[in-house]
């Protein structure tokens, strides 16, 4: 059973930097999710690219389901996340990264629960959307990586694969949020519901609509992805690194009785 999960947008790929690398398959009941699974400091991590295994599904037909019900059969609860953003403010620049700490959604039209019509369900607390123990951890595993991480950070989750309007982005901004993304928020839901730990790091990837001075190069966008990518790599190699030496503490959270079922 894998220790940590990884949820990896786009250009976050574990496979060369995992010792004993491996193909990781997972029947679900809509799908197979396939991954990779190896290890770092001993510690077994599996890794699912959320956006599927071959060419890249748009952030509105991502069958985020099937990915946390691999996670739930594997038996895996510490799930740690990515997700490029959008920012809604000039105070939070390019390439930052950040651990979010809330969110509003704003999706429509996509799966919105892990809980399918017809199974038994609950009724998930969202006070604190994401897992405060593994929050207070992966900050623990950046500032020992030397990597620089605000604690908090409010996504504000919109259907994409557009980007916004000029209107759209003063608004986020005025309701409180400071990143604008397309993913993590379905995905954070459905981990709550079934009681697995979630965390969100965010990378700053784009200027909000009106924000920037310019407009976005290609060659921007992708060294703001790699950039990004890269520091949560070290980040996970710390965590690892904790969890090798008993330093996390994986019970000291509600996340698993966050959605008590009905009967
Ligand atoms: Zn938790």
């Amino acid at each position: 059973m894998p220790n940590i999960a990884v949820i990896g947008s786009q250009d976050v790929d574990l496979y060369e930097w995992l010792d004993d690398a491996r193909p990781l398959v997972v029947p679900t009941r809509d799908k197979e999710v396939r991954g990779t699974v190896g290890k770092l400091h001993g510690v077994e991590i599996a890794f699912i690219p959320r956006n599927g295994d071959g060419v890249p599904r748009p952030p509105h037909v991502i069958d985020y389901r099937s990915n946390i019900e691999a996670l739930v059969s594997l038996g895996c609860r510490q799930v740690l996340t990515t997700s490029m953003a959008g920012t809604v403010r000039t105070a939070i620049p390019l390439r930052s990264l950040l651990l979010l700490d809330q969110f509003i959604d704003f999706t429509r039209n996509r799966q919105f629960s892990y809980f399918r019509d017809g199974d038994p369900f609950g009724f998930a607390d969202m006070t604190e959307p994401f897992c405060p123990s593994l929050r207070e951890s992966t900050l623990a595993a950046a500032e020992k990586a030397g990597v620089d991480i605000s604690p908090y950070g409010c996504y504000v989750c919109v259907p994409g694969p557009r980007f916004e309007t000029r209107a759209e982005v003063r608004m986020y901004g005025q309701l409180g949020a400071d990143l604008i993304g397309h993913t993590t928020v379905t995905d954070a839901v459905m981990a709550r519901e079934a009681g697995l730990c979630f965390v969100t790091v965010a990378g700053v990837i784009t200027m909000g609509a009106g924000l920037g001075e310019h407009a976005m190069n290609a060659h921007e966008w992708h060294e703001s992805r790699r950039s990004c990518a890269q520091r949560f790599r070290l980040i996970v190699d710390q965590l690892a690194h904790a969890t090798s030496i008993g330093e996390v503490d994986s019970n000291g959270c509600g996340c698993r009785s966050a959605a008590p079922i009905e009967r």
